[in-house]
């Protein structure tokens, strides 16, 4: 129990106990974000040191561990200034153990996440790589010394070896702000715009505890109930609602069910707006435009942003296309995931934020989103590459889709007169459409690169060609390149967006 008489501030570290998803007690160090006072009892609102962000929560006194309390350094209390909210970098392997929760994908807009480049890697990707498939007479390294890999015996769920990028810090994004003119109506319910504080905000300074707090307790979507893992700067009157409501295709946001009826009767939308451009079964996909239908991109935005730690809410939205993927019902197309595209990139970005939304998670739905943007950047005839840093869900996906992308490549390689096949990264690259740093630090991270007599060998043992296969036969949701109707438009002709 929690002795009265210490008074537990803000930027106090203790343990607290947390049940962890083996549902065993543990009592890992802790940060208090925040105290309020209800009726005399006191909650503290505390932040898992080196766990997600997403874990944070109101805990009530008996749960914190008093004799261990640290007070607050005087002169490093809580840095906040370089609008990263004062986040600690989270560590990977605490957060990877937290993967089970959720592969939802997230990436930030940030520097350029620097790919660990090989021994010589300018050479390596115009150099063959030779590869050697199955036969084992070709494999320059035995079997044993490689380590099993456990990244392909299962969908999207891949541990991670220890050579991952590190999270990067943040930079800022200028944001061109002033979007009042779209914001919500106040005839629906809600009286004003998003607040234009946080992330919305390209100075800043004004970042402050709040946005380091989860602000809304629960969404309602269509059939779904969300709750949040990230602040997002929905309007303060929203925030003490134990509930708030979204039209599911629309995406407005609403205080009350009643207010959502009546949205409902006066909504027409059954699917987002935009063009329908891709359809196979019940799975489409809506290009968006966010200057054509920015309060529908905003309203995915506030709701992106509960589930994405350092996104950048674009209140900008005309730069930006917006694909989002749909699941159909004869109730009509409901959203199932997103991803955001610049209309114009100097560096190869193919998307800036991507998000499955948690109840279509860990079903293979953020792979298909991913397999989708490379399907666009083929049309395009680019190489894309996501913007970084990848968040801890977002990279363990993508790790995974480039993985399994090259690996379907290589093993379909034919040897010639009993030579070993040979292809080049730059090859890889273009067939595939992922960057070549991707490719690079993807052969990397398997570890497939060796280096023997002179040139780079791709060794594929068993084990991965195993794990390989394994995953393929579970990954049931493909993109069908038959089924997209693209036509990329070239915004730089066009003056403004
Ligand atoms: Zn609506």
């Amino acid at each position: 129990m929690a002795d009265h008489s210490v008074e537990i501030t803000e930027g106090c570290r203790l343990p607290v106990l947390r049940r962890n998803q083996e549902n065993e007690d543990e009592w890992p160090l802790a940060e208090i974000l925040s105290v309020k006072d209800i009726s005399g009892r006191k909650l503290y609102y505390v932040h898992y040191v080196d766990f997600n962000k997403r874990l944070d929560e109101w805990v009530t006194p008996d749960r914190l561990d008093i004799k261990k309390l640290q007070f607050p350094k005087k002169e490093a209390k809580t840095p906040m200034k370089n609008g990263l909210s004062g986040s600690r970098p989270s560590s990977p392997e605490r957060d990877v153990k937290r993967k089970a929760e959720s592969v939802s994908l997230a990436t930030q807009v940030t520097a350029a996440t620097p790919v660990p480049s090989l021994p010589a890697s300018t050479e390596a990707s115009q150099a063959a790589l030779y590869t050697a498939i199955r036969d084992a007479s070709f494999n320059i390294k035995s079997r044993e010394e490689h380590e099993p890999l456990t990244s392909l015996t299962t969908n999207g769920t891949t541990s991670i070896q220890r050579h991952l990028i590190p999270p990067q810090p943040g930079r800022k994004r200028k944001n061109c702000g002033g979007t009042d003119e779209d914001s919500q109506d106040s005839s629906d319910g809600i009286p004003s715009a998003p607040r234009m504080t946080g992330s919305l905000v390209s100075d800043r300074s004004h970042d402050d505890i709040v946005t380091r707090m989860k602000n809304i307790g629960c969404i309602e979507l269509g059939r779904h109930r969300l709750k949040p893992w990230y602040f997002s700067p929905y309007p303060q009157e929203l925030t003490s609602l134990p509930i708030i409501y979204l039209c599911e295709f629309c995406l407005k946001y609403l205080k009350s069910l009643k207010c959502l009826q009546r949205h409902l009767t006066k909504c027409n939308l059954r699917h987002p707006p935009g063009n329908e451009i891709y359809r196979k079964g019940t799975i489409s996909f809506f290009e968006i435009d966010g200057r054509k239908n920015k309060a529908y991109s905003q309203n995915l935005c506030l709701l992106a942003k509960c589930f994405l730690d350092h996104k950048t809410l674009y209140y900008d939205t005309d730069p930006f296309l917006f694909y989002v993927m749909t699941e159909y019902d004869p109730k009509g197309f409901h959203i199932v995931g997103y991803f955001s595209k610049e209309k114009e990139s100097t560096e190869d970005y193919n998307v800036a934020c991507i998000l499955t939304l948690p109840p279509y998670q860990r079903r293979g739905y953020g792979k298909l989103l991913i397999e989708f943007s490379y399907e666009l950047s083929k049309v395009e005839g680019k190489t894309g590459t996501p913007e970084k840093p990848l968040s801890d869900l977002g990279l363990l996906s993508y790790r995974s889709y480039w993985s399994q992308t090259i690996l379907e490549i290589l093993m379909d390689l034919k040897s010639e007169n009993g030579e070993r096949p040979q292809i080049t990264i730059n090859e890889i690259s273009e067939i595939t459409s992922i960057k070549k740093e991707d490719v690079i630090s993807t052969l990397q991270y398997l570890n497939l690169i060796n280096y023997y007599k002179g040139q780079y060998i791709l060794t594929l043992s068993e084990d991965i060609v195993e794990g390989h296969e394994c995953a393929m036969q579970k990954r049931h949701l493909r993109i069908d390149p038959k089924c997209l109707h693209f036509t990329p438009k070239d915004w730089s002709k066009r003056g403004k967006w």
